[in-house]
């Protein structure tokens, strides 16, 4: 917790430093950010990404190894991806309602006349899902692809559970390799209230506030819908189906949501996002690799919501009706979109092309939210990564293998009873 205490002032920090440059200082913001916001953030960054092929394979290989049992496997697979899409869909759909009664895009004059914006090749779902088997697994690790990371550490999992005894040393290699990880998140993070301020304060400080007060419908909404899922969604699912405790849930998990919020990157997040659910939320280290690795690739609830929100927005900027066929479309498509998100900052942007072409809004509609992008990515990454977790919660609970937690987990009316 101190820790979680330390990033936070950082991030305070680092508002107050980033909004004072821009606002009074706006020429020395530029070489600060260049030698000294730019650098801290950078580091932290590449520290955690360091550390993410080898947790996931690690993790991965430990984990299926400790479930062993194929049917156990399938079942496990399927209640997370079952919990992953049924949310996802959840979100769209709040957000898509808080848009259409808020309407945010009609709130001003947008000038959708001259605006443009470049839009990058998405990337086909399906080619994505269907590439999950890599010809090369070193080639997979080396491009951090992580479907074909998972896969790959599964099957090497898999066999040495098929294998026992004969392999005994591999396994014990592998968890010797995980402590050795464990010891290295631990001391990375002492880094991390640095790397926060500099990643806060350079995200701040080069944001142009009159973006922010014309969009601050559109942010509301987006905002309001991200608070809503995870309050009533995620803390209801934690304490209906995982039996524990919202408040103790979102208070523990809290450091890696403040890791994610500063790196805006769910894989970045990853390794601490693990130890957290591991260690204070006492999911068995092989669901939380399993569920969490898989939720930081797949499961973007609120990269979702952004998307619903910004095709409500964008429909009501230019001022066409978007049927009701039109908004399931939406449903559909960002779920879609969520799962082919790339976890690093931005990719949700690049993915909600799709989603308006799918319906037949102009994609220079996106040149609207770009600018104010950067911070509700930030508060989005935040909650896909604890969508992986509530997950994590749910399915070991309904395992029976959640541990006991520490202290005031139980929800009260358990204890009483
Ligand atoms: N930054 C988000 C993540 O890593 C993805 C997005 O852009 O929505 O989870």
């Amino acid at each position: 917790m101190k820790l979680a205490r330390n990033i936070i002032i950082a991030l305070i920090a680092g508002v107050i430093v980033g909004l004072a440059l821009n606002l009074f200082a706006p020429n020395v913001f530029g070489p600060v950010d260049t030698y000294l916001f730019g650098p801290l953030g950078t580091i932290f960054l590449n520290l955690m990404k360091m550390l993410v092929v080898p947790v996931v394979f690690v993790a991965i290989a430990l984990g299926t190894a400790g479930i062993g049992d194929p049917k156990k496997l399938g079942r496990i697979g399927g209640k997370t991806l079952g919990f992953f899409l049924i949310t996802t869909a959840v979100a769209i759909v709040i957000a898509l309602t808080l848009a259409l009664v808020l309407k945010p895009g009609a709130a001003g004059d947008f000038d959708t006349a001259g605006i443009s914006y470049e839009a990058q090749e998405a990337p086909p779902v399906m080619d994505t899902l269907l590439g999950i088997i890599p010809t090369n697994p070193i080639a997979a690790m080396a491009d951090g692809n992580m479907l074909q990371l998972i896969f790959f550490s599964a099957l090497v999992g898999f066999g040495i559970a098929m294998l026992g005894k004969k392999v005994e040393r591999v396994k014990e290699v592998l968890e010797q390799a995980n402590d050795l990880i464990m010891y290295l998140i631990t001391f990375i993070m002492k880094f991390a209230p640095y790397g926060a301020f500099g990643l806060i304060a350079s995200a701040v400080g080069s944001q142009g506030f009159d973006a922010i007060s014309a969009m601050g419908m559109y942010m509301g909404v987006v905002l309001g819908a991200l608070l809503i899922h995870t309050l009533v969604i995620y803390g209801g699912a934690v304490s209906l189906l995982g039996k524990r405790n919202p408040i103790w849930f979102f208070k523990n998990f809290f450091p890696a949501q403040v890791v994610a919020f500063s790196t805006a990157s769910s894989a970045a997040t990853l390794p601490v996002s693990m130890k957290m659910a591991q260690e204070r939320l006492k999911v068995p280290e092989s669901i939380s690799s399993f569920t969490q690795s898989l939720g930081a690739t797949i499961n973007m609830d609120g990269t979702a919501i952004m998307q619903g929100a910004a095709v409500v927005f964008i429909a009501q900027a230019y001022g066409i009706d978007l049927s009701m066929g039109a908004l399931l479309t939406v449903v559909l498509t960002a779920v879609l979109a969520s799962i082919g998100t790339a976890a690093v900052p931005g990719a949700g942007l690049i993915m909600l092309a799709m989603v308006l072409t799918s319906v037949g809004l102009p994609v220079e509609g996106i040149a609207l939210v770009l600018g104010v992008d950067r911070l509700l990515d930030m508060v989005r990454t935040a909650v896909n990564i604890t969508g992986d977790a509530a997950a994590a919660v749910v399915v070991s609970q309904s395992e029976g293998v959640l541990g006991e937690p520490d202290g005031d987990g139980v929800p009260a009316e358990t204890e009483t009873a």
